[in-house]
């Protein structure tokens, strides 16, 4: 299969980190989760106090963060940082945060840099639509809320943690909300991008259609095979370069 970039964004739980993981899997691409970026930049942010409202502040931190990702383990100065990237106090602020300019800005390039090559799947809000126009396929990937909620309110009990059905449906409504009302880079499907709706769908059939779907767009780009041999990190190192 030839070295495509695929563009994944989608609303919060909507499967996206699964599908996009399960469809790198099966080409040998790389997967590259955008979300834990934001994720990151938020927890530096709670740890160190910094204000809200400091965006030159938060966009520092996110332009010199050293962060980094060995197979599903998020480090952050070295530390394992991948439950703390998931906490409620993170889920509260990320959208806050992630809604900056400065702080996007900052995290543009990196992410750009580690499409370059292809063979990638990059999950997030603004793939197809900013960070990545030309991406060989867009998918937009969305669920009922209810549905996104019962699999997060599943998977954050299964991980012992005390909450309901409806606190995690209106954290999700609320975060998908803030995501998609901000002026820059706003959750909203690219124009060319594949709708994918996956309240009624098992993951193996939404992994199936987006993987016919790279067939599809693949014979028509037999020639985006760009030198994936090249070493790059899984995720990149945010130190200051
Ligand atoms: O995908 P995940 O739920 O981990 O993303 C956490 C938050 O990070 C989102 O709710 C959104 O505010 C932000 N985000 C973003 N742009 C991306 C990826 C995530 O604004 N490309």
């Amino acid at each position: 299969m030839s070295d495509l970039v695929i563009a994944l964004d989608g609303t919060a739980a909507s499967g996206k980190s699964t599908i996009g993981m399960l469809v790198a899997q099966r080409l040998g691409y790389t997967y590259f989760d955008t979300g834990l970026l934001y994720r990151a930049v938020t927890l530096l942010a709670i740890r160190q106090q910094v204000r809200p409202d400091d965006e030159p502040h938060l966009a520092k931190l996110a332009a010199d963060m050293a962060f980094a990702v060995r197979g599903k383990t998020a480090l952050l100065d070295d530390e394992d940082v991948t439950t703390a990237l998931r906490s409620p106090a993170v889920n509260r602020h990320v959208s806050a945060v992630s809604a900056l300019p400065q702080v996007r800005a900052a995290l543009l390039d990196e992410q750009r840099r580690l499409a370059a090559p292809g063979g990638i799947v990059m999950v997030g809000r603004d793939i197809g639509t900013v960070v990545l126009p030309d991406a060989h396929l867009k998918l937009f990937l969305t669920a009922s809320a209810e549905v996104r909620a019962q699999r997060r309110y599943r998977e954050q009990r299964a991980r012992g943690e005390d909450t309901t059905y409806t606190a995690v449906l209106a954290a999700l409504q609320r975060r998908d909300r803030l995501d998609s009302s901000r002026s820059t880079a706003p959750l909203k499907p690219a124009a060319d991008a594949m709708m994918l709706d996956t309240t009624c769908l098992s993951i193996p059939a939404v992994v199936e259609l987006v993987l016919a779907a790279v067939r599809r767009v693949a014979a028509e780009h037999p020639a985006a095979d760009s030198g994936r041999d090249q070493e790059r990190p899984m995720y990149p190192d945010h130190s200051p370069q």
